[in-house]
């Protein structure tokens, strides 16, 4: 079969052909029916170097996969040839505290996961090929009816990260209350539509380019910003001058964090998911009381299921542009120059 692979760190990928996988004891083998292209592949791609991460190329790309169950290894029970599926992308050790809850983003053994601090696409063979060998049938999700997995491939990742990060502050995030979406690209544009699905909070996005503040506001967002100099004091203005409950960073520049800190209501949240290298000096007069700023990575299978139901029931709904194997670099590359809508979804 054929697959996109990352031959070695700061190198270009390359679709080669590879033996079709067989699953051993216990593991499920997945057609790939979508998988998701994500900004984190372009860090692998450019960003990191040995040592950077627990793992080293060459491995196959794409760690948001969805398709349809192709072969089961022996004692796996419970799910069908044919069926559709998520795979869940964190593959943790299955057996710590962490895991245990289905929070295997958070796994606490990583020396007896599959890879340590990664999964398929992220240091193992991913799903941008034609099948994925998926190593345990506890990371393969069940698909509701009507969610196609073309669509159920980025909630994976650019649906489950956002949700994870919204989630943890719905309690800030009542009737008056305002979040800011800062970055409305593959995460950032399904955030809005996951902050209009599950809280009354007033959305504002922001970002540098034209086309994602359209989609934002086709996504629900109350209101669009250009990222620049200004946007701390029209965030304040629209807010009473009282600033942001909840902030996501779904860049993590320099620039957008430090814009996320001045912008946010004191005991507000800063959340930063993009891995753009920035950081944030933190000192007792330099943001405003009380707020939290917290990283955080991917989501749990618990919330996996509830992405996915919301997906099924059409509360979200990831822009999406399918591209070939053949022709998944030109993906990526939209998505470097900025011409890329939302997400997109090699389709093999
Ligand atoms: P993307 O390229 O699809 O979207 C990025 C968006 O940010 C684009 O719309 C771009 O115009 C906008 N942007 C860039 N600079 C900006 C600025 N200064 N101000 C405002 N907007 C700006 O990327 P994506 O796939 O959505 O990923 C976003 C980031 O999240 C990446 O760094 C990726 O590696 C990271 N990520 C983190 C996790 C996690 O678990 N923490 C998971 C997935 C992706
Ligand atoms: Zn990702
Ligand atoms: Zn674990």
């Amino acid at each position: 079969m054929r697959a996109l692979r990352l031959p070695a760190w700061k190198s270009e990928p390359e679709l080669v052909e590879v033996d079709e996988p067989t699953p051993g004891p216990g593991e499920v083998v997945v057609k790939i029916g979508g998988a998701g292209a994500c900004h984190s592949d372009l860090h692998l791609m450019h960003d990191f170097e040995a040592g950077s991460l627990p793992w080293n190329p060459p491995f196959t790309l794409g760690h948001e996969n969805a398709g349809w169950v192709h072969a089961l290894g022996a004692g796996v029970t419970g799910l069908e040839i044919g069926q559709p599926v998520a795979v869940y992308g964190p593959w943790g050790c299955g057996a710590c505290a962490r895991c245990r809850v289905g929070a295997e983003n958070y796994c606490e053994n990583p020396a007896a996961a599959p890879i340590p601090g990664g999964g398929g696409g992220l240091g193992l063979d991913g799903g941008m090929a034609e099948y994925e060998l998926v190593p345990d049938a506890r990371l393969v999700v069940p698909l509701p009816e009507g969610l196609d997995p073309v669509l159920a491939a980025p909630l994976t990742d650019a649906g489950l990260t956002p949700y994870h990060a919204i989630r943890r502050s719905w309690p800030k995030l009542p009737p008056g209350s305002t979040a800011v979406v800062i970055g409305v690209g593959g995460l950032g544009h399904v955030g809005v539509q996951i902050l209009k699905a599950t809280t009354a909070a007033r959305i504002i996005a922001v970002d540098t380019r034209d086309e994602a503040l359209r989609l934002a506001e086709e996504c629900g967002a109350d209101q669009t910003l250009r990222s620049g100099e200004g946007t701390v004091e029209e965030i304040r203005s629209a807010t009473g001058g009282r600033g942001a409950d909840v902030v996501l960073d779904f860049v993590g520049a320099d620039a957008t964090m430090k814009m996320g800190a001045a912008a946010a209501r004191t005991v507000g949240d800063l959340t930063i998911v993009g891995i753009g290298g920035g950081s944030l000096p933190v000192s007792f007069f330099s943001v405003p009381y009380e707020v939290s700023i917290q990283t955080t990575y991917w989501g749990s299978r618990p919330e996996l299921i509830e992405v996915l139901d919301l997906g099924s029931r059409g509360l979200l709904a990831p822009k999406t542009t399918t591209f070939s194997l053949d022709d998944a670099m030109s993906a990526y590359r939209q998505m470097q120059d900025g011409t890329l809508e939302g997400r997109a979804v090699i389709v093999p």
